[in-house]
């Protein structure tokens, strides 16, 4: 038999650091057996009064005084024990407090503010605790023979207004110009009748077409082992080349689990949730799906959120957050594109969303599918463990060719005497498309874009002797850098591999290539997308728009052209400079590099008429161009793979990236030093710390960045040592520091 709680541990919502642990409370006899794990109570703290969140029940407190009791419940549990035990995994994984890992389990919304009613119950406000109610309009039936007076226009326009159902009242007094007095008249003498209802604020969108097609033999396969999944647990690897029907084969699992009426949570990268990807979901799953995703008001988020917590909807979509959403019984997890660096949370808690969902479909008894063309190298090692088990679509669903992969060697054709940024071959294919009146996308990469060296004539760029990583260049001293050891040079007057000297500073933004283009092919409609062209709400549609309206065009952009385009009219996809992620100061830029070149090559030949990719590097062997090239990941994993290895870096190692950010510079280089020597007393052996060193990124918005970084072997616990000198090591106030475990990248 369960005992009635008589002490509750309780995580108070304020946004304090140090109140991150819980406090016990005692529970008055009026709350015997209402206070849970996971209900909002009222508790004293202080002179103030807070809202909290119940996360324990201990039949002894260790704390020495009386304890003060609850005030009041606000409302029924808002999470459970599985939400609770990975928030606690969460709080402990990334260094963060318990309470702010919590808040992504909540209700969204700001912290909220506990008021006590004139009745004397509590209750709580600032989140939207409940979904927008809106007055209802309808007329009584045993009013129907009620006419109005002939001159009554606007009781005339009401009784119009309705003739086809109930209406709300705002929409029925702005449809009549605006007489609620009129409406309520009505009311009063029985001709009409004003209920409260609730009316969950969806944001709009379309249902796009999504037909449901006879699977291949191959998806028929995966959409199998997911149910096996789905039955037994476990986490599954989708490894499917793009166009291959991977997202048909999300669609037929989730199906499957609402049939069942169970639940299931669908994570896409943010960029991808376009109308196109959402209205997929809503054709095929009707009401039964709820989107989350930034561009919400916080009320439609919140009523997003309250659709799944009282089982309205058994499907939520969305962004990296939507994980947390509280689907109830919840049996299945996609992530697509899981090699995404934006499913690592940039703000505390710094958590991963692929290793936090593998963590929740095990506490739920789940399953979780992570999809992918270009798999992420800790997900392949999970695989090749045996953690992950694989399904591959290994055929483009239409069956038509990939387009062939044309590498353009950017040295030679400098050496040549061409020192435009594109190639004698581009220019060529462009002027082909142009004849053909066909469209073309070509691809500015500005990934991570840091300044680096590169020698014109032979592609020399020049790399930290330990660390494997572009050293970056600095304007100002003529220095050259590495972010991650902090280990510089002096700039060569020649380049040290060729005698050239033509080694410069690497780099061309969307601007000059739109007019370089314009010169180059007069007359031909240039369409731009970078974040310039997007910043508006709703600017990837309206500049995709454009590009589709035109008979014939080019697509000119950044990485966001990479994704999810689908123009079957496009015949041409050029890369106009491969390696500026190739020399990032990051050791995931070569992967970063393959999983880009290989999205952009997918952008070709999606029609009839066939596609050809050529991509202009100074580097033409290297091992990601000449995977993407020969259709052979291996060429870029196998190397890849002995480097980590031997380097220390994961997946065969863990790191953490600790940052240092403020106003002065002498200040959160001594902070960085404090901690890099703090670190390096309490590390065990074969663990190594780097730095401290300039961040790649040395100055944002006027602050000064340094960092150090830790290295320590696969499986060891690093964040409770991280965590226990966050404690021991105070930094002064005027410097930031922020640990970041597993980092998605270095600058
Ligand atoms: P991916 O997510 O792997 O890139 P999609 O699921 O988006 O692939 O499928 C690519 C295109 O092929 C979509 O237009 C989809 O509707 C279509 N498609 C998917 N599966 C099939 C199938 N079995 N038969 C015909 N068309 C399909
Ligand atoms: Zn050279
Ligand atoms: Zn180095």
């Amino acid at each position: 038999m369960e005992t009635e709680a008589h002490i509750a541990s309780v995580v108070v919502d304020v946004p304090a650091r140090a109140l991150s642990e819980p406090f016990d409370y005692a529970v008055p006899p009026g709350l015997l057996g209402k206070v849970r794990v996971g209900v909002p109570v009222a508790v004293p703290l202080g002179h103030r009064r807070v809202v909290g969140y119940v996360v324990g029940t201990p039949a002894h407190s260790d704390y020495d005084g009386d304890l003060r009791p609850i005030d009041g419940v606000l409302g029924t549990a808002v999470f459970d024990e599985h939400a609770l035990q990975v928030a606690g995994w969460i709080a402990s994984e990334y260094v963060a407090p318990l309470s702010e890992a919590l808040k992504l389990f909540l209700p969204p919304g700001g912290a909220p503010r506990v008021v006590r009613g004139d009745d004397g119950t509590w209750r709580y406000e600032g989140r939207q605790t409940a979904p927008a109610s809106v007055q209802l309009v309808s007329r009584k039936p045993q009013a129907d023979d009620f006419q109005p007076r002939p001159n009554a226009v606007v009781q005339r326009a009401v009784l119009e207004a309705l003739s086809a159902g109930p209406v709300t009242l705002s929409e029925l007094t702005a449809g009549i110009g605006g007489a609620p007095a009129a409406v309520r008249a009505l009311a009063r003498s029985g001709v009409l009748e004003i209920t409260e209802s609730r009316r969950y604020r969806r944001p709009t969108g379309s249902s796009s077409e999504a037909p449901r097609h006879a699977h291949t033999a191959q998806q028929a396969a995966a959409v199998e082992h997911i149910a096996g999944a789905v039955e037994h647990g476990g986490v599954v690897v989708l490894d499917g080349v793009t166009g291959s029907g991977k997202t048909e084969v999300y669609l037929s699992a989730i199906e499957a689990v609402v049939a069942r009426g169970r639940g299931a949570i669908v994570l896409v990268p943010e960029i991808s949730l376009t109308p196109q990807t959402v209205g997929r979901f809503r054709s095929r799953l009707g009401d039964d799906v709820a989107v989350i995703h930034s561009r919400l008001s916080v009320g439609e988020r919140f009523d997003q959120w309250q659709l799944a917590l009282e089982g309205r909807v058994k499907v939520v979509v969305g962004a990296r957050s939507a994980l947390f959403a509280p689907v109830r019984d919840l049996a299945l997890v996609v992530i697509d594109e899981e090699h995404e660096p934006s499913y690592k949370q940039a703000q505390s808690p710094r958590y991963h969303a692929r290793d936090v969902a593998e963590r929740l479909v095990r506490a739920r008894g789940a399953a979780l599918v992570l999809g992918s063309a270009t798999p992420s190298m800790e997900t392949r090692h999970r695989a090749n463990d045996g953690r992950y088990s694989v399904v591959r679509l290994t055929e483009r669903v239409g069956g038509g060719a990939p387009a062939p992969v044309e590498v353009v060697d950017m040295g030679a054709e400098f050496s040549s005497g061409n020192r435009s940024i594109f190639s004698r071959r581009l220019t060529t294919a462009l002027e082909q498309v142009v004849e053909r009146g066909e469209k073309a996308v070509l691809f500015l990469n500005r990934r991570g874009f840091a300044s680096f060296l590169l020698c014109r004539e032979c592609g020399f760029v020049p790399e930290c002797p330990s660390c494997s990583v572009s050293l970056t260049y600095h304007e100002d001293g003529g220095r050259l850098q590495c972010h991650h050891c902090g280990h510089t040079e002096t700039v060569p007057a020649t380049c040290p591999r060729c005698g050239s000297a033509y080694l410069r500073r690497f780099g061309a933004g969307t601007q000059r290539a739109e007019a370089d283009l314009a010169a180059l092919l007069p007359g031909v409609p240039v369409v731009r997308m970078d974040a310039d062209t997007t910043s508006r709400k709703g600017g990837h549609e309206t500049v995709l728009a454009r590009f589709e309206a035109q008979k014939q065009a080019i697509l000119l952009g950044t990485q966001m052209i990479a994704k999810g385009l689908d123009f079957p009219e496009v015949t041409l996809v050029g890369v106009l400079n491969a390696d500026t992620s190739m020399h990032v100061p990051d050791f995931r830029a070569s992967e970063r590099t393959f999983q880009l070149l290989e999205q952009v090559a997918g952008r070709a030949g999606r029609g009839t008429r066939p596609g050809r990719v050529i991509i202009q590097t100074y580097w033409a062997d290297h091992p990601a161009v000449r995977a993407v090239q020969e259709r052979d990941p291996g060429l870029l994993y196998g190397p890849e793979e002995a480097d980590r290895r031997s380097l220390g870096y994961p997946p065969y190692a863990r790191i953490a990236n600790i940052g240092f950010a403020g106003a002065r510079q002498t200040d959160v280089r001594d902070a960085a030093s404090m901690f890099a020597e703090g670190l390096r007393k309490a590390v065990p052996e074969g663990w190594s710390v780097l730095g401290p060193s300039p961040a790649p990124i040395t100055r944002i918005k006027g602050r000064w960045r340094w960092h150090v970084v830790v290295k320590s072997p696969d499986g060891s616990s690093m964040p409770s040592l991280l965590s226990r000198l966050d404690a021991e090591i105070t930094v002064p106030e005027q410097v930031t520091r922020t640990i970041d475990v597993d980092p998605a990248g270095m600058l």
